[in-house]
């Protein structure tokens, strides 16, 4: 039996623990594997594309563990009621081979992608940074603000989405969250939500190369924090603001961010340092107060793996609906797995006694 974490269970598990300090938790997890950098099978993920969006594959291993994602990115899916982004994925032992989990993971993608922008903005975003602009309302937005407010301090956040009613969404949402000495400001456009902020998130769902942030919107020091831009010619920031003198750009993962984030756009040489050497303090994240720095950030699969360990221990420690599916046959003999089939008495095969999800 395998254990299995579903949408209910995630929606358990962050209620328990609470969703900053489940944001904050898994930051911790995915910070010490960025850390051990070295100890990981690295590739850049596999893409299949269409016309509409794509679907991608995220493997990630250490020798002990391995896992892998599936997400899709479809942003055309909204206007007939469905979400933009879905994942689930598998934790695996290598030692057998045999899957140790099963869980969703579009709510936690959302959790860890904002865990993982904060970590990066906690090392490139100037340490006084009180205003961020959000730009993109939609399913994601929620996370980055819960995320931003605890690990970074951010206390006022200024809207704007092209679509009102996601902006709508947010503020209801916001509203219930009642986050300590957090101002929301419903801005007119992202020129205006951007004036005066520190730190700027773009994440918006398009599939072109749009131009979200141009250049004469970026003042000295600020911390952008470029989420949207995930895939070949799916970009938000204006090339200039790439090429300034001041700008220092990080990236998760460097194959993969030359063929998926904003620096698509740029040539093979130009300079980008590894969020891995950012964490372990092996490069700044900042050199100087007046630089502009960039997460361009694409999501990589270590960040799955580190949620996905996390997701299972904090299964294990908390009580509540915990559930295991039949996925791998159980046998008395491993060597017939026909029994599975023949024996119509119910007698060799241990896993048709426990078929089905249990609870
Ligand atoms: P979503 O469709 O729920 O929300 C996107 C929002 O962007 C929509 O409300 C849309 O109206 C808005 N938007 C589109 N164009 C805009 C524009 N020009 N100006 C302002 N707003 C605009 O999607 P989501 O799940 O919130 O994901 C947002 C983006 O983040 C997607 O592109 C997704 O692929 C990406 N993403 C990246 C990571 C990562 O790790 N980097 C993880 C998850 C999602």
């Amino acid at each position: 039996m395998v254990d299995f974490i579903g949408i209910e269970r995630v929606r358990e598990l962050v209620a328990r623990r609470g969703a900053q300090r489940f944001i904050a938790e898994l930051a911790q997890e995915i910070e010490a594997d960025f850390v051990r950098w070295d100890a990981f099978e690295k590739s850049p993920r596999h893409a299949s594309h269409s016309k509409v969006g794509v679907i991608e594959l995220m493997p990630a291993c250490d020798g002990r563990l391995y896992a892998f994602k599936y997400v899709n990115g479809h942003p055309t899916n909204t206007r007939v009621g469905l979400l933009t982004v879905t994942a689930f994925g598998v934790l695996a032992d290598v030692e057998t081979g045999y899957p140790l989990l099963l869980s969703e993971l579009t709510l936690t993608t959302a959790l860890r992608t904002a865990a993982t922008c904060a970590l990066a903005a906690r090392r490139m975003a100037r340490p006084d940074s009180r205003v961020m602009a959000l730009i993109g309302n939609g399913a994601q937005s929620e996370f980055q603000t819960l995320a931003f407010h605890d690990m970074l301090g951010v206390r006022e956040v200024r809207l704007f989405d092209t679509d009102a009613g996601a902006t709508d969404k947010l503020e209801r949402n916001l509203a219930r969250l009642h986050l300590p000495g957090l101002k929301v400001v419903r801005c007119a456009s992202t020129a205006a939500a951007v004036a005066g902020a520190d730190i700027v998130t773009t994440v918006t769902a398009d599939k072109c190369n749009a131009t979200i942030l141009t250049p004469e919107m970026i003042a000295p020091g600020m911390h952008l924090n470029a989420v949207g831009g995930d895939c070949p010619g799916k970009t938000e920031l204006h090339p200039d603001i790439l090429r300034r003198p001041d700008v220092r750009v990080v990236v998760e993962f460097e194959p993969q961010s030359r063929i998926e984030g904003e620096i698509q756009q740029m040539d093979a040489a130009y300079p980008v340092t590894e969020l891995t050497r950012v964490l372990a303090g092996s490069a700044p994240g900042r050199a100087a107060a007046h630089e502009v720095t960039v997460f361009d950030s694409v999501g990589f699969a270590l960040e799955d793996f580190s949620s996905l360990r996390y997701l299972m221990r904090v299964h294990q420690e908390e009580r509540g609906t915990q559930r295991q599916i039949d996925l791998v046959p159980d046998l008395e003999d491993p060597k017939d797995l026909f029994a599975l089939l023949a024996d119509e008495r119910g007698g060799a095969p241990r896993t048709a006694e426990r078929a089905g999800v249990t609870a």
